[in-house]
């Protein structure tokens, strides 16, 4: 059934305001959020300061006990049904994720959506079935090795998959048994604000889960936050750096940053399909706009297939014309706002002067809003256009003539988020998986599956910590170790 989006987005009511406490509730500022994709304001929306920040903070504080008490079983129920909630309402949360950040509606509904969902559902029954350990310590002592909650935990997210993001921090860290604040970022809160009626409603204690809306500042209130015991951080590695500055300054909560990316993206000329590497090297770094963390932005070529190959991604790249997100047939919609096209545009005019512009390069539709054409770039290694993480629809080809060289090129930057080879050779593939420095590794596949079994996230400055996986409890508990002394 074909959803009419445009009739729906027209009667959305949109909730703009904090949820701190079981309440949505005002806050002093406030702010507009806009539809990029008509430059249309979408609601105002409360801009949490210090007032908000330490009541959202208290709100938990007070909330943790009860929860961390419950049994993993009936918290797993609880997330369950949030879960289904996410689904029963998933149309209406595409809407406002498409509204909001300019994705195609179809990209929200059936990958944002569906797979915040999920993870949710995943962390939910996962909790009841780990364990702690017996240690193997001397036979008259018993050694227990346990998992507790760490606390109040704030989870600071990003715009371009706004709930995803979030769901891979509340997911695992609520399963846990802790009481979260989630900052949204400022581009994009209305997912976030709205679910946390849905959490309520699934049974979700007040003061358990809190949203509280705002800018960097409320993010750098609750980095610094004396009463928060770990900070969850997805965005640009610039600020995961002053995140880490202040916990340090502060109490030295936990910090976890899931950051930027550059990632390399390998085809090698024994490639299994050209065609099939040059559409997934597309999809890889344009879809969402190219507003990925893990795009693979540097695709590099082996010399023999190099001309093939770029001709092969020209035209891949076609698919991705920009359009209306709330078209369903819409495969690339508009950049999240105004700062973040005037920054990628600026990226483009530069790398004219420098690197050999292949496709693309303009904005279009700018009558109505934001959109930027699919772009590609011939580069050397060192151009910047290959170094610095664009995060929009841009693509780095460079050519290599051995692997050695591109395992080289590709390890020769600041990040390690991921990266992919093409071959069809084993061996090939295995080696050059274990010498690549980053997080993900796919072979003769890009961004494939998304699976919430394997953890994600970086090497060097593309952060610590992973999320997914069970792996992801690790960041919301603290190991604690009890030592008995047994009677004879
Ligand atoms: P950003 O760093 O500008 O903002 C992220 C969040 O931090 C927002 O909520 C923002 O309000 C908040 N913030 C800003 N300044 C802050 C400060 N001083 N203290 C605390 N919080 C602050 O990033 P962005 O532009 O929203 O997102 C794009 C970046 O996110 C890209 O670099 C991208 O690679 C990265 N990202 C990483 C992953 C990953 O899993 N590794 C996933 C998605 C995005």
């Amino acid at each position: 059934m074909d959803t009419d989006w445009r009739a729906r987005a027209a009667a959305l009511t949109i909730e703009g305001r904090a949820f701190i406490d079981g309440r949505y509730v005002d806050a002093a500022r406030s702010f507009d959020t806009i539809n990029p994709a008509t430059r249309q304001r979408l609601a105002r929306i409360a801009d949490c300061g210090e007032a908000e920040i330490d009541a959202a903070v208290a709100a938990a504080r007070r909330a943790f006990d009860g929860w961390a008490a419950r049994s993993p079983a009936a918290r797993k129920n609880v997330l369950l049904r949030f879960a289904a909630l996410l689904r029963e309402h998933a149309d209406e949360l595409a809407l406002l994720e498409s509204l909001d950040t300019g994705k195609p509606v179809r990209h929200a509904l059936g990958v944002d959506l569906a797979a915040a969902a999920y993870a949710l559902q995943w962390c939910a029954e996962a909790i009841d079935k780990v364990g702690g350990e017996v240690a193997p310590v001397d036979p008259k002592l018993l050694g227990l090795v346990t998992r507790e909650p760490v606390g109040v935990v704030a989870a600071v997210v990003p715009w371009n998959f706004p709930l995803l993001m979030a769901s891979w921090k509340f997911a695992p860290a609520l399963a846990a048994g802790n009481a979260v604040v989630l900052k949204p970022s400022e581009k994009s809160p209305l997912t976030a604000i709205r679910i946390a009626a849905l959490a309520q409603a699934a049974g979700v204690p007040d003061g358990v889960f809190n949203v509280v809306p705002g800018g960097g500042d409320a993010g750098r209130l609750l980095a610094l936050h004396g009463d928060v015991d770990c900070i969850s951080f997805t965005g640009s590695t610039a600020t995961g750096r002053q995140i880490m500055q202040c916990a340090a300054q502060s109490n030295l909560k936990r910090v976890w940053l899931e950051l930027g990316g550059k990632s390399p993206n390998i085809v090698l000329a024994d490639c299994p399909d050209l065609h099939a590497a040059a559409r997934a090297a597309a999809d890889g770094v344009f879809f969402n706009q190219g507003e990925m963390c893990s795009a693979g932005s540097r695709v590099l070529v082996q010399r023999e297939i190099y001309p093939a190959f770029v001709d092969a991604l020209i035209v891949a790249s076609r698919a991705y014309r920009p359009g209306d997100p709330l078209e369903p047939a819409t495969q690339m919609g508009a950049i999240v706002d105004e700062s973040q096209y005037r920054r990628v545009l600026g990226f483009i005019d530069a790398a004219r002067a420098e690197s050999t512009l292949l496709a693309g390069g303009n904005a279009v539709l700018a009558e109505t809003g934001y959109f930027i054409e699919p772009t590609i770039f011939a580069c050397e290694p060192a151009h910047r256009i290959a170094r610095d993480e664009v995060f929009g629809p841009v693509c780095s080809v460079i050519v290599f003539d051995t692997l050695d060289e591109a395992i080289a090129i590709a390890n020769d930057s600041d990040y390690g988020l991921a990266a992919a080879v093409w071959t069809r050779d084993l061996s090939t593939a295995h080696l050059a998986a274990r010498r690549l420095r980053a997080g993900t590794v796919w072979v003769n596949c890009y961004e494939e599956g998304g699976d919430q079994n394997l953890p994600f996230g970086g090497y060097r400055q593309s952060g610590n910590g992973r999320d997914k996986s069970l792996h992801a409890l690790e960041k919301y508990t603290e190991l604690k170790s009890t030592l008995i002394k047994l009677h004879d």
